[in-house]
């Protein structure tokens, strides 16, 4: 059993004063390094859209198979149409899914469509609006150059070449791919579980009338959405009141995911249960307390297999730490890289205050001002304020001790809506 006060930073040997808390970039590191990659499982074609292939995925054929013709036009040999008009006789058709059988010998040529092979010994199509139909010969008026509207066998990818590699998240586009590689089926990763306890005493369930003292319980819908979004398995363990032994009690319903998300009760509060109610399990604790605004309680740790992230309950710190710290872990999980999305730039277009010790994620809205994208942030902040982080477009990042910034100034930001328009 741990000792939870242990995870209270210890003072400063010298100074007296307290320490530095983890930033956000080493507590990322921490969580990633503390969570496993997830076994794969096969899955139709039908069902793979949004999943991540667990290997290389190398084409079982070839495409095309064959030379066939790029164009509706007249299938012939460049040295029976070096003097043009040139007469030829049609000596067959050759049309997708069904060859001319025989080959081209002097003078000759074959009506040809498109996605029909190329007869042997042809090495030019002639265009059907180059070419008249004249007392059963074909005139040939113009001709391409050689080679021209003819896609060569293998042109797009030849069996056994990687069509696509690990860690792919898998688009519609993907999916073309997969069918015309000749797969039906592909190994993905399987989904991480992500086991969701929500704990508070003042919490209702989406759907029930709250009591004069209670409000809805939102981080657990919104946890839910979200981690389905990043392509795992949520598991909603409901809400728990904010007692040590029902919390302890219900951790136990964890075991066998992949990782135990837990919100409300991480602060220091006589009500902040979770540390108390992990440690009568084999909890080991990583970290507690990270510089960041919202979601300084942030803890991270593990009971036995499991890794534990354990977030503050205002739903604006759940969200933002979910995309934060879950996501690289699920990404992490699901072997995708770079687990953690990098920052885009933009200008501000307003004033920002000087920044404290805390790395500030501030919500939004993101305009254009010719080519720059301009941000504006919301003027309240309060991390309860859920309704601006839905009306958000983007975080802006703050660094700790970032000095103040002037109109015009370039910031980070991190886009909300990071799926729109993927396909
Ligand atoms: P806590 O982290 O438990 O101190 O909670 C901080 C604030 O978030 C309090 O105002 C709680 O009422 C609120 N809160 C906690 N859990 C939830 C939840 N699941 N849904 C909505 N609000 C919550
Ligand atoms: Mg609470």
């Amino acid at each position: 059993m741990t000792n939870t006060t242990s995870l209270q930073p210890p003072l400063d040997a010298k100074s007296g004063m307290k320490p530095k808390l983890l930033s956000v970039h080493e507590a990322q590191s921490r969580i990633m390094t503390g969570v496993r990659v997830v076994s794969s499982e096969q899955v139709d074609l039908s069902r793979a859209l949004g999943r991540v292939c667990s290997g290389d995925i190398r084409a079982a054929l070839s495409h095309p198979p064959a030379a066939v013709s790029a164009m509706d036009g007249y299938a012939c040999r460049s040295k029976d149409v070096m003097d043009l008009p040139a007469r030829l006789r049609s000596i067959g058709v050759s049309r997708a899914g069904e060859r001319f059988q025989g080959h081209l010998s002097d003078a000759t040529c074959v009506r040809i469509f498109t996605g029909a092979v190329v007869p042997e010994g042809a090495d030019v199509i002639a265009l059907q609006e180059d070419a008249v139909e004249i007392e059963g010969e074909v005139e040939i008026r113009d001709v391409p150059p050689v080679g021209r509207h003819i896609r060569r066998a293998g042109l797009d990818f030849a069996a056994g070449e990687v069509c696509l590699k690990a860690g792919r998240e898998i688009t519609a586009r993907d999916i073309g791919l997969l069918a015309a590689c000749g797969h039906a089926r592909v190994s993905v990763r399987r989904r991480p579980i992500v086991a969701i306890l929500s704990t508070g005493d003042e919490l209702v369930p989406p759907g029930d009338e709250p009591g004069p003292d209670q409000i809805v319980c939102s981080n657990g819908a919104a946890l839910a959405a979200a981690v389905t979004t990043w392509g795992a398995a949520p598991v909603d363990l409901g809400i728990v009141p904010d007692k040590v032994e029902e919390i302890a009690a219900v951790v136990e319903q964890a075991r066998g995911a992949d990782i135990l998300v837990t919100t409300g009760g991480a602060s220091a509060g006589d009500h902040d249960l979770v540390r108390a109610s992990l440690a009568r399990h084999e909890f080991v604790p990583d970290f507690w307390r990270i510089a960041m605004r919202p979601g300084k309680p942030l803890m991270f740790g593990r009971l036995g297999e499991l890794p534990v992230l354990v977030m503050p309950g205002n739903p604006v710190s759940t969200l933002v730490c979910a995309l934060l710290f879950l996501r690289p872990a699920l990404r992490a999980m699901l072997n995708v890289t770079p687990a953690i999305p990098g920052f885009e730039k933009a200008i501000l277009g307003v004033p920002m205050p000087e920044n404290d010790q805390r790395e500030d994620y501030v919500r939004a809205r993101l305009g254009l001002a010719g080519s720059n994208i301009v941000a504006l942030p919301f003027p309240a902040q309060d991390s309860a304020m859920l309704r601006t982080l839905a009306e958000a477009d983007a975080l802006i990042r703050r660094p700790p001790f970032a000095p103040p910034a002037t109109l015009g100034a370039e910031v980070e930001i991190i886009r909300l809506d990071l799926s729109a328009g993927r396909f």
